[in-house]
């Protein structure tokens, strides 16, 4: 039994079990969210604009369902959204931020590394259970119920010192060429580490990577990566994964916007953070990635990345 159920069991009247393990259970739910959304309609890249700019992923009409327009059209978030991703960063579009405001990672050596290719990706599954203790300090006893930590071990924290939101990681993926585009340049490769909160608030990391030399966790992935989109996490026992070794050292500095999804039903609600420090990867392993995503037969092709889409106003901030 992990660490913390034991805890909880050794610390929690009966009657108050219940509740938190439903509270423990909420971790789960933006999980599942996204895997209830791989039953849609089939897409593929690229999101091509149609002749009048409008994504062509948000013109995929459902074919089973008998509902009317618009709402047979799952994706059309994709195309009428306002606040979509990604997006160009341009320095003179940037408003530096002001304050106090910190983005703190919290991640730790996963074991066993566990893979999915649900057909449009390679995704890394962060651990659902816990791997390291909790510390007792840690759980806030709210009168009725001991809420302790997310039972799982990597976490981000966004705020400042005094008030902060946390999240969970949920998985992490890549993209080649990168998504974002600086100045109108693209990059090589962007990793994207997914996070959510228990009432469904989400924030993504984007980290781009640019040609150098080789990365030791990233070649995990690449040597482990299920071949086929199954939909199946692959656990490939005996093989450990540090997301921090594709982080850059310097993670203080940042572009934060207000976007969305980057793929069907690129829904919106999702907290950008764009880090400012780039990390690195060999030729050899971006093309081994291309490889992987050519072999993939939904995908067929060696990038997977959406274009870029209107700002339509928003703000992009910088964190220097
Ligand atoms: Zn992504």
């Amino acid at each position: 039994m992990p660490y913390l159920l034991i805890y909880l069991t050794k610390l929690i009247p009966m009657n108050n079990k219940i509740k938190v393990f439903s509270w423990l259970g909420a971790i789960a739910v933006p999980t599942l969210i996204a895997a209830s959304v791989l039953a849609a309609p089939a897409w593929n890249y690229p999101d091509a604009p149609a002749p009048l700019g409008v994504s062509s992923w948000s013109q995929i009409a459902d074919p089973t369902s008998t509902a009317p327009v618009p709402l047979n059209y799952p994706y059309s978030e994709c195309g009428v959204g306002e606040h979509q991703s990604p997006i160009n960063v341009n320095s003179y579009d940037l408003v530096q931020r002001t304050g106090s405001d910190i983005i703190n990672f919290y991640y730790n050596t996963a074991e066993p590394l566990q893979l999915l290719n649900n057909g449009h990706n390679i995704i890394v599954e962060a651990p659902a259970t816990p791997t390291t203790p909790i510390p007792v300090n840690t759980c806030l006893n709210s009168g009725i119920n001991l809420l302790c930590p997310i039972p799982t071990p990597d976490k981000l924290y966004f705020g400042t010192v005094q008030s902060y939101d946390e999240y969970t990681l949920v998985q992490y993926h890549i993209h080649v060429p990168s998504e974002h585009t600086y100045n109108g340049a693209s990059f090589p490769m962007e990793i994207h580490f997914v996070h959510a909160t228990p009432d469904g608030r989400e924030v993504v990391v984007g980290v781009i990577v640019q040609t150098g030399v080789y990365n030791a966790e990233l070649q995990k992935i690449l040597d482990n990566a299920p071949p086929t989109g199954t939909n199946v996490i692959n656990t490939i026992p005996g093989v450990t994964i540090n997301p921090n070794g594709l982080l850059p050292s310097n993670k203080s500095s940042y572009v934060t916007y207000a976007g969305s999804l980057t793929t069907p039903p690129c829904s919106e609600g999702v907290n950008w953070f764009i880090l400012t420090n780039f990390i690195q990867a060999s030729s050899v392993q971006i093309a081994q990635f291309q490889s992987i995503l050519q072999n993939t037969p939904t995908i067929n092709r060696p990038t997977n990345a959406r274009n870029i889409n209107n700002l339509y106003g928003r703000s992009v901030n910088l964190k220097p």
